[in-house]
């Protein structure tokens, strides 16, 4: 994803030079503010791709500015991962609640925070492009929240249908039970729940899915997989 523009607003000049260094290298435009104010102006005047938004800032603070872009229609749709120092537990859960797709905890690799900032892009990317999804004569019409075999539209639950467009989307990769509870049910830090669940809905999924149920392929003690053609 070259040339896509993001937006560090961190007070720490050390940081943000080490953070746009890495994310130089790997194609990315990068902006900098160093004050919640113009952060949140540069913000609003060049509508990056990506935020990565420091949590203590001078002026104005992280949360603050996470709740003014969120409630702001142009805005809204920003990725935004922000940056916390260790021991502020209650603000991450504040900036996830106000709308902060991560965050990250400082001391941290810029090589950790280069990944996420795209795995974040690749989820936001998913969610945006994605109007039909096959494989084989299985097919996703997302617009409609259709599924069809062979052309035929077969009845799928709002559960049913979230776990083939999510195994669809990652088609050859092996997802597992708790990314699945996480995606599909909205389940965080899933590692402790009934994971069961996840196979109850696979079991249900293939009867619907006939000839081409051998598609979602178990991998053992693992996850799932959706192989195409
Ligand atoms: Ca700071």
């Amino acid at each position: 994803m070259p040339n896509e523009m993001i937006l560090i607003i961190e007070d720490e000049k050390n940081i943000t030079e080490l953070v746009k260094y890495n994310l130089e290298q790997e194609g990315f435009r990068v902006l900098t503010a160093a004050k919640g104010r113009t952060g949140l102006e540069t913000a609003q005047r060049e509508k990056p791709d990506f935020i990565i938004l420091d949590l203590m800032l001078p002026e104005l603070g992280g949360l603050e500015i996470c709740k003014i872009l969120r409630n702001d229609p142009t805005t809204k749709p920003i990725p935004i991962i922000m940056l916390t120092a260790k021991g502020t537990e209650a603000d991450k859960v504040v900036g996830l609640e106000l709308g902060a797709d991560d965050y990250i905890t400082k001391p941290f690799s810029p090589r950790e925070l280069v990944a996420r900032v795209k795995a974040v892009l690749r989820r936001s990317h998913e969610k945006s492009s994605e109007e039909f999804l096959n494989a084989g004569t299985i097919e996703l019409d997302i617009a409609k929240h259709e599924l069809r075999l062979k052309g035929k539209p077969i009845g799928a639950t709002a559960k049913e249908f979230e776990l083939l467009r999510n195994l669809m989307i990652s088609k050859g990769r092996v997802l597992t039970r708790e990314i699945l509870l996480e995606k599909v049910w909205g389940y965080e830090n899933s590692v402790n729940i009934e994971t069961r669940t996840v196979d109850m809905h696979i079991t249900q999924l293939r009867k619907k899915l006939g000839k081409e149920a051998d598609r979602i392929v178990t991998v053992k003690s693992v996850g799932y997989r959706l192989d195409g053609d």
